[in-house]
């Protein structure tokens, strides 16, 4: 077994992503690693540069007899997702990542590897030194802070490109071709609010926690419970046969989390509580039988609290309910031709309430532009219908899957022949580079593949040795077919 990075194979592939290892690349701080792109370019003599916000373009002529064939951009994001164990001394400013082969498998000792992305720019870097290669016109793009925005992705000028096809190198299951992503954009949702004139100081705080949540992006075709959702619909139920006064209501915490908890204070005179526990527990119970094999943690809290607070008029309180059962979540589409992949949906993320505003945060995705766009609509007429006022924010484009895509089409060819075995095609419902790039430059053809990687983003973060290698010899049979 090998004992370092410097004793497995591809040889070149490995050196690099040892040197990357040693040099301090966290999101926001891509200057060093960019500054060592530049410098293997310079020392191999190819032309290399670097724009505004920190990308870096290197190009390498083809090899002779195949500069006719249609220039191909490999690309990587420079940035990694730097977390530690706490018990971890480390300073990812500095310190150089250290790795542990453990087995077929290498991890970082109590921090994130970077094999998210280090591994793609490794095989980039590798493609540029290795003189044997055989491949048309290359560029090798480099984004910076894709893991927190995809900023250098958003910033990159048009004309900085001039291949037409592209190999995005960020993919975690060695054998999946990635061929479309989401596109995703938030709405802000401000429903002014009236009080009463007496504040009320029988308080009571309600609690519904214990959902599943998860990633709005990943899990949102699993059927989960948005604590949001439920919380408004316990409400709504109970308040027909209780008479409690709503103070407050707050909710999730992330644009693309689903959300586990939420609070209510309410307002109840003691006389009152007696029905207000009972109607709260009845609206409940359905739900706990209606979740119980997805969300076998659900549970709720009654408990009084202390203070005194203005509750809201009555028919304020009706409109605030109305709108929260109102307002979509969950999958809207699924996608007519890939099985599995959610086309379209919208998170109900985050509600806060103020003084006089009452706000809701919507998070919404689709593959499709004109299907963004449209549930979005429905928001703002949601909106609309209870006089509240919809800020639709900017959001970030999808990457359509293209199905007749050329480049897939000799990408599974290659992948069948080599391996005798056909590749996986599929599509995310989460925003990758190629969405961007794609709107871009209008025509790119483009997919993603990589090695296969566990639990990248976290200390657990671990990348398969033997993959690697096939993910080499794929990448250059694909650009030496390419080309041909
Ligand atoms: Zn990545």
């Amino acid at each position: 077994m090998a004992s370092s990075l410097n004793e497995l194979n591809p040889r070149l592939l490995w050196k690099h992503f040892a040197k990357i290892l040693t040099i301090p690349h966290c999101s926001g701080n891509e200057k060093a690693l960019g500054d060592y792109v530049l410098g293997v370019a310079a020392s191999l003599g190819l032309p290399g540069k670097r724009d505004k916000v920190g990308n870096v373009l290197v190009g390498k002529p083809a090899t002779s007899g195949r500069e006719g064939a249609v220039g191909a951009i490999l690309q990587g994001h420079l940035d990694m997702v730097c977390e530690k164990n706490s018990d971890k001394v480390h300073d990812f400013g500095k310190d150089p990542i250290q790795p542990e082969i453990k087995g077929e498998w290498i991890y970082a000792k109590g921090t994130t590897l970077g094999a998210d992305n280090g591994i793609g720019l490794a095989a980039a870097l590798a493609v540029m030194e290795d003189k044997s290669l055989v491949h048309g016109p290359l560029e090798f793009l480099f984004t910076v802070d894709e893991e927190t925005g995809l900023t250098g992705a958003n910033k990159i000028q048009k004309g900085f490109l001039s291949g037409k096809m592209l190999l995005n190198l960020d993919s975690e299951d060695e054998g999946v071709f990635t061929i479309g992503c989401a596109g995703g954009a938030d709405s802000t949702l401000v429903l002014p609010l009236e009080r009463k004139k007496t504040a009320s100081k029988n308080l009571y705080r309600l609690h519904v926690h214990g959902f599943r949540g998860g990633h709005s992006g990943i899990d949102i075709n699993q059927g989960r419970g948005n604590a949001i959702k439920l919380l408004a619909r316990v409400l709504e139920q109970a308040q027909a046969s209780a008479k409690f006064e709503i103070v407050s209501l707050e909710g999730g915490s992330k644009h693309n989390a689903i959300p586990r908890e939420a609070v209510a204070m309410l307002a109840c005179p003691p006389i009152q509580v007696r029905s207000m526990t009972m109607a709260l527990k009845k609206a409940f119970d359905k739900i706990q039988v209606e979740y119980k094999a997805v969300e076998p943690g659900a549970s709720y809290k009654l408990e009084a609290a202390s203070g005194k607070d203005f509750a809201l008029t009555r028919d304020c309180q009706g409109a605030l309910l109305d709108f929260l059962m109102a307002v979509p979540h969950g999958v809207i589409a699924m996608h007519p031709e890939i099985a599995g992949l959610v086309e379209t949906s919208t998170n109900l993320a985050i509600v806060r309430t103020g003084k006089a505003s009452f706000e809701v945060l919507c998070s919404t995705r689709s593959s499709v532009a004109s299907a963004l766009e449209a549930t979005r609509d429905v928001i703002k007429s949601v909106s609309a219908l209870a006089g509240a006022k919809a800020e639709l924010k900017d959001g970030y484009p999808g990457w359509m899957p293209n199905l007749e895509s050329p480049l897939l089409k000799k990408l599974k060819e290659i992948y069948a022949k080599g391996f005798d075995k056909e590749a996986e095609v599929v599509a995310i419902h989460a925003g990758l580079e190629c969405g961007i790039i794609g709107e871009k430059f209008p025509g790119m053809d483009m997919i993603s593949f990589g090695p296969t990687m566990k639990n990248p983003h976290s200390p657990e973060e671990h990348v398969h040795i033997g993959s690697v290698e096939k993910f080499w010899a794929f990448l250059t049979m694909a650009l030496d077919s390419l080309s041909a």
